[in-house]
């Protein structure tokens, strides 16, 4: 089994943020999700691809290995080789790239990585890294497509980037870090960059006291985005006193908000609600298995009827004299649920010039959402 590190890259916007969290987080239950299991047979399958376009194994081995890899893993699709080239075109377009300026680039799959000179016990994997000419890349496979992950300012890519600095360092005079998160399903690749000098210096003067505030349950708790990660945040008293703090909301007159009151509100909902959902789904599981919580109790939710037998209940009707198309209903899938069964570039090249991308309904963003404003004519023209 991998083993955890207590204050791992992954984690790292959270207990960066909120030092105290780590040890609130200790009394709750490590899960693996399914999600993070798809993530690493996509990582696998990315590491074979890469390790043969290299040139470190033969067709031959690369065969059998992705053969074995996916033979009876439920986990696998379709569609996933055709994500997998995504990140692994990228890669080497990159390695071709530094090797046109620099002939003897180095180019690095699948390396351990050890920032515990900043973090205790600090360790992770680099999928892929790229020396060349003073600059050092760092490109990281995301096979999620839950949340949009970007490179810019992302503390796991930065730690990342410090243990590949200390591994390569001795051989290499390198200046420059470059940070590039490939999410495929997302079709999202973003990099950032910094100097070597910066990125030491936020270390040296940022993650080190904090890593030392964390890994001692020090710090102050500090509540924000970061904690829908975090496993104490249904019942974690900083969050819920910010959220109460927020929802307490002094109204000016008169007896109707303005825009700027709405706008407020509009700002805080969102972080309201999945609090107030976390809470939710916590007590639910907990009453569940006893506990009680006073003025409330589990009852069923609705449910719709259904046929316990639907070959049976057709072949009834049939009998009957009833019509095929008047009982059955078929029904192509749809585009997502097509390219996980017969692939994407299949979809793409058979059925290419009959999807098409409606606009979407208007909804509410914040201002700093890269989407461009709606536009109702565009919208009217497209529909
Ligand atoms: S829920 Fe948020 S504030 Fe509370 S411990 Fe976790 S990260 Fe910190």
């Amino acid at each position: 089994m991998a083993k955890h590190a207590v204050l791992s890259a992954s984690s790292s916007h959270r207990w960066l943020k909120c030092p105290p969290s780590v040890e609130l987080e200790k009394g709750f239950e490590n899960k693996t999700s399914i999600f993070a299991e798809e993530g690493t047979l996509a990582h696998e399958l990315g590491e074979l691809s890469l390790r043969y376009q290299l040139g470190d194994i033969t067709k031959r081995s690369y065969d059998s290995k992705v053969k074995k890899l996916i033979t009876d893993n439920e986990l696998y699709t379709n569609d996933m080789p055709d994500y997998v080239e995504i990140y692994t075109d990228t890669c080497m377009e990159k390695v071709a790239a530094a090797k046109a300026t620099t002939p003897d680039a180095i180019a690095i799959v699948e390396q351990k990585l050890d920032f515990s000179q900043w973090v205790p016990d600090g360790f992770g994997t680099g999928d892929f890294v790229i020396i060349a000419d003073g600059t050092m890349e760092i490109c990281d496979l995301k096979y999620g497509k839950g949340v949009q992950v970007s490179a810019i300012d992302n503390s796991q890519m930065r730690l990342y980037a410090l243990g590949a600095i200390t591994e390569f360092s001795f051989l290499y005079d390198i200046q420059n870090v470059k940070m590039t998160i490939i999410q495929p399903r997302l079709d999202s690749i973003s990099t950032d960059e910094m100097t070597v000098e910066d990125l030491i210096k936020w270390a040296d003067e940022y993650v080190k006291p904090r890593a030392e505030l964390a890994i001692k349950g020090e710090g102050e708790f500090c509540a924000g985005d970061h904690c829908k990660f975090c496993k104490a945040k249904a019942v974690c008293k900083a969050r819920a006193e910010k959220n109460l703090e927020l929802a307490k909301y002094e109204f000016a007159d008169p007896s109707v908000l303005d825009n700027s009151e709405i706008a407020d509100v509009l700002a805080r909902a969102k972080e309201f609600t999945s609090w107030i959902t976390d809470i939710e789904d916590f007590a639910l599981q907990k009453a569940l298995s006893g506990e009680e919580y006073p003025g409330f109790k589990v009852v069923e939710g609705r449910s719709n009827r259904k046929w316990t037998d639907e070959k049976k209940v057709g072949e009834i009707l049939i009998e009957q004299g009833f019509l095929e198309n008047i009982i059955y209903t078929k029904k192509l899938t749809g585009i997502s649920n097509m390219e996980t069964a017969i692939g994407k570039k299949e979809v793409k090249r058979l059925l290419g010039d009959f999807i098409e991308k409606p606009p979407g309904k208007p909804t509410f963003a914040p201002i700093t959402d890269k989407r461009e404003p709606y536009n109702p004519a565009k919208a009217d023209f497209m529909g």
